[in-house]
């Protein structure tokens, strides 16, 4: 990049950090022409289109300030809202994508939040996916159930493996 002093279109990387999460690296740059130093910041970029059109970085503290608000009065803690946002930026940018659309965001919150709180879930779906009646409660409901129904199959199949109580002998 260009040093901001002089323009002149080199400079020499006099030092490198990387940041304690290993997510940013300063570097800190000489200009051979001005002398001058100066740093910069790399990080993978990952920026938001919102339904504007406009982009902006994405941020973490978004996530989890839009969470937040459908957790209000639930049992959810701050560490768990900045594991969920972590969780997000990892699926997001598992993707590959430099660039992504506000909505995939909303889509890559609704797994790690139902995890986290039914309630809260359904409240950030019912807003984000614009549910306007009963039914939209009704048809999410049901599919929770149906997943609570699964999950306790689950549990009680590998006990029916285990021979009866009766059956072990104490000779
Ligand atoms: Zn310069």
């Amino acid at each position: 990049m260009h040093c901001p002093f002089c323009r002149n279109p080199d400079s020499r990387v006099v030092d490198s950090r990387t940041s304690d999460d290993g997510s940013t690296i300063r570097r800190r740059r000489q200009c051979p022409s001005c002398n001058r130093r100066f740093t910069t910041v790399e990080t993978a970029s990952l920026s938001v289109v919102k339904r504007s059109g406009a982009t902006e970085p994405f941020s973490r503290e978004k996530i989890a300030g839009g969470v937040r608000k459908a957790c209000q009065g639930r049992p959810v803690s701050e560490d768990d809202l900045a594991l969920l946002a972590q969780k997000v930026e990892e699926t997001l940018r598992s993707a590959g994508s430099a660039e992504i659309d506000a909505y995939e965001i909303g889509l890559a919150i609704l797994g790690p939040l139902r995890e986290l709180d039914e309630v809260a879930y359904l409240r950030f779906a019912s807003v984000y996916q614009a549910f306007d009646s009963l039914e939209d409660f009704e048809a999410a409901i049901t599919v929770l159930r149906a997943e609570h129904e699964a999950e306790a199959d689950d549990e009680v199949a590998p006990a029916a493996d285990e021979p009866p109580r009766d059956a072990v002998s104490h000779d």
